[in-house]
């Protein structure tokens, strides 16, 4: 069975095709600047990652999704360089959305009444659902007969229980709004509790652990018998952990101040927040490994960043390791902090020992693409490290809608 994963954004198209005979990539794509009049660049490449990887550039001006997309096909499809020969042989097409909303609670076959609740959804994700949407409504038209699936970011947070995700405010306004935690970057966590399930030879529903997403955006997912118990983010990405240019979870009365005495407006301080603070906010630069550097060479604020970071994953971490009542089978970190930041994960399990939770650190100084166990051996809670794959996710979803749709 071939998939192709749609991840449609404001100017920018990625793509994946996936051969689910063993799960190999056959192609995927980026495509930029969907909607400048003046350039746009499509990079396609073939066996990536293999001995065999090709790589085609174009560089051409795409005015909208639609003529991105149908280069895509162009190029999957060629006589010569394609890896299908036709788009039929394409079963099912899995597409990211951002946010469900309170009423697209799981991934689901898209039809006219889904596209219209993800429509009613904007507000709740208004950089990125219209684009998402788009992605969707352009694959309709170009891949005639080829099934749809939706798959959201919220619907890991979705199984969370009441008492998770209900916010303390007037409750009248909370459902007339969908005021309600989310939490998002589920589809990598869903990945993460599976994979790290199966490494540990564990039953899903018997699995307790806590996912450490932190890339650029983070969230921790807290999971209960392969569930999410409760996760980090909240109604936007902006909750919970400090991030590359987001503050996180902040005193709320610190919006109505900034508005009242710098005359802000919502606009200016939703900038703020979500791309002006975090450790942009903190040091001036959002990368940790220049943000390591400057901290090596004293930089003060740079310190100071390092080690806000740090604090705020393992204040979460504590929460998640309390309502989890400490039986937790595995911590596990992913995403480019997570899997690549030896000095990050080292700061966040420090003085963990007493609650079973110790580093190897040689093993954690390694470096490795592959999954793999970085606590001693005498650790009573696994520390795992497990390279994110949301794209394959979204395949095996996808997958997993399709057949249940033919039953
Ligand atoms: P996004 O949330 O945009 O998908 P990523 O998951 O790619 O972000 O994470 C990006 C962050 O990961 C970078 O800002 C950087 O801090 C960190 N990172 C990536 N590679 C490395 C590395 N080799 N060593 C340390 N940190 C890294």
């Amino acid at each position: 069975m071939k998939i192709l994963v749609l991840n449609a954004g404001s100017s920018s198209c990625k793509y994946k095709l996936f051969d689910m005979t063993d799960q190999s990539v056959l192609c995927q794509g980026l495509v930029e600047r969907i909607g400048d009049p003046a350039t746009g660049n499509l990079t396609h490449k073939i066996a990536p990652d293999t001995d065999k990887e090709e790589k085609i550039v174009r560089e051409k001006v795409y005015p909208t999704h639609n003529e991105a997309i149908r280069d895509v096909i162009d190029l999957i499809t060629d006589s010569k360089k394609g890896v299908i020969s036709d788009i039929k042989e394409i079963a099912v097409i899995g597409h990211r959305v951002l946010h469900g909303g309170a009423y697209l609670t799981a991934p689901v076959l898209v039809n006219d009444e889904i596209k219209k609740t993800i429509r009613a959804t904007f507000p709740l994700g208004p950089l990125h659902n219209p684009a998402n949407l788009t992605g969707i409504e352009v694959a309709e038209k170009l891949f005639p007969g080829v099934p749809n699936v939706a798959v959201f970011d919220t619907a890991f947070g979705m199984k969370m229980p009441k008492e998770a995700y209900t916010y303390a405010l007037p409750q009248d306004i909370c459902k007339e709004l969908q005021i309600r935690r989310y939490g998002f970057h589920g589809t990598s966590h869903t990945y993460l509790v599976h994979r790290g399930a199966a490494y540990m030879h564990k039953d899903l529903k018997d699995f307790n652990c806590i996912t450490l997403h932190l890339g650029n955006g983070s969230s921790l997912g807290c999971v209960k018998g392969g569930q999410c118990f409760d996760t980090s983010m909240g109604l936007t990405p902006l909750e919970g952990l400090i991030m590359g240019t987001r503050c996180g979870s902040i005193d709320p009365a610190i919006v109505p101040y900034l508005m009242q005495q710098k005359g802000m407006s919502t606009e200016e301080v939703d900038t703020l927040m979500n791309k002006k603070s975090g450790l942009l906010g903190l040091c001036g630069k959002t990368d940790l490994r220049d943000i390591h550097k400057l901290a090596s060479e004293n930089d003060e604020n740079a310190k100071l960043a390092e080690s806000m970071l740090i604090r705020s994953i393992k204040k979460t971490l504590g929460a998640f390791f309390f309502l989890l009542e400490g039986k937790v089978d595995a911590l596990i970190f992913s995403a480019g902090i997570g899997e690549n930041d030896n000095i990050v994960r080292a700061g966040v399990v420090a003085g963990l020992e007493g609650l079973g939770i110790k580093m190897d650190a040689k093993k954690n100084e390694t470096r490795s693409g592959d999954e793999r166990t970085i606590s001693a051996d005498d650790s009573r809670v696994a520390i795992l490290v497990i390279p994110t794959n949301e794209e394959l996710q979204i395949a095996l979803t996808s997958q997993e809608v399709l057949n249940a749709s033919k039953k």
